[in-house]
């Protein structure tokens, strides 16, 4: 691959970048708004992670890595985060596709257990959340 074959591919999801209709100012590095804010979070992550590190080098216990709701409110900022750029693409990137599949087992084993369990009025909340995200 040569130079010029590089750089019109995203640097977040390695897609093509769609050409600018106006050749002016600087090159677009991501091919879409999803990719560069997928891009500047993975930064901000990177960032706060090395802080976190330095500061489990500090600290006694070299083994928390931070609160449960942390870690949770993390977890479903990225579901939300992939899901937008999938449907940005179109496609599921290979670097998403073990998210997806551990998303699908939950919803899967969700769906076993709580048309059981909810209430009447629960269910229909529930069905129509679910139409909105759609
Ligand atoms: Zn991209």
């Amino acid at each position: 691959m040569n130079a010029s074959e590089e750089s019109i591919k995203c640097a977040w999801c390695g897609g093509k970048i769609p050409p600018r209709i106006d050749p002016r100012g600087r090159k677009a590095r991501y091919c879409s708004g999803a990719c560069r804010a997928a891009a500047t979070r993975e930064r901000a992550r990177k960032a706060h992670q090395d802080e976190l590190k330095r500061a489990q080098e500090c600290a006694q216990d070299s083994f928390v890595l931070g609160n449960p709701s942390e870690i949770l409110a993390t977890v479903v900022t990225e579901i939300d985060a992939t899901t937008r750029l999938i449907r940005d693409r179109g496609d599921v990137p290979a670097s998403c596709e073990e998210m997806v599949n551990a998303a699908r087992a939950l919803v899967a084993a969700a769906e076993q257990q709580a048309p059981q369990t909810l209430t009447r009025q629960q269910r229909r909340r529930l069905a129509r959340e679910q139409k909105k995200t759609r």
